[in-house]
């Protein structure tokens, strides 16, 4: 099913107060909003938010913001967000092209991208989420050596990626074209809802993580 025109689902965000509205008023203040200055991870494309979810529960002293385009898959993640009590964690519907309205410099500590959307055609590249203008735009929130840190089962989009991180003048750190059969990278691993699907489906999983040269 298709999950964007889901009726309410706008309205139920409007009333959550998990889900912060008007974010560029935080833009700078993000440590304000979580009352302490831990570290702040963002996950671009969270989608139902099984992996960010996660995160915050097992690390309370990171605070993450999970951001999804879609008001109807965001409420899916909402849902599973008030299950529990977490003091680390808010979401925004937002397209990741704001970010940089968003975010002060060095604002981030760290960036996950989980099973972007490929667009797989050429003319649509720019609006992958590892293209190097989204690496441009990672740059003006991110702090000095904060990690991008992504994670796909296409291979044409990793090899994309891949390319991207060179000519956006970035260092890769660490990439496996088998995460889950990878000892050191997938130590720790958190499954994402996509993960999960396909590698139940037999297919491997890519991860590179990279930082910029500053
Ligand atoms: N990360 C989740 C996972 O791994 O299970 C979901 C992956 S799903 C293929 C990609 C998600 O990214 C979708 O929910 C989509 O709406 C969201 N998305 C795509 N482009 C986006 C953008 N420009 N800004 C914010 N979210 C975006």
């Amino acid at each position: 099913m298709r999950l964007r025109n889901i009726r309410g689902a706008r309205e139920a965000m409007l009333e959550s107060p998990y889900v912060i509205d008007a974010p560029e008023q935080w833009k700078g203040r993000w440590a304000e909003l979580f009352g302490n200055s831990n570290p702040i991870q963002i996950e671009v494309g969270m989608g139902k938010g099984r992996f960010i979810t996660s995160l915050a529960e097992g690390n309370p002293d990171i605070n993450y913001i999970g951001i999804e385009k879609y008001s109807s898959v965001l409420l899916r993640a909402l849902q599973r967000r008030e299950e529990g009590e977490l003091h680390n964690l808010y979401y925004l519907r937002l397209d990741a092209e704001a970010l940089p309205e968003i975010f002060a410099p060095e604002e981030v500590d760290r960036i996950y991208l989980n099973f972007s959307d490929p667009w797989p055609k050429d003319r649509h590249a720019k609006r992958r989420l590892t293209s190097p203008q989204f690496f441009q735009r990672y740059d003006r929130i991110l702090k000095k050596h904060g990690l991008v840190e992504f994670k796909t089962d296409n291979q044409e989009l990793f090899d994309f990626s891949l390319a991207s991180v060179e000519e956006a003048g970035w260092i890769l750190k660490a990439s496996t074209r088998d995460l889950h059969h990878d000892g050191l990278l997938n130590e720790g691993n958190v499954m994402t809802e996509y993960e999960a699907r396909f590698s139940a489906e037999g297919k491997a999983i890519c991860k590179l993580i990279a930082y910029r040269k500053r």
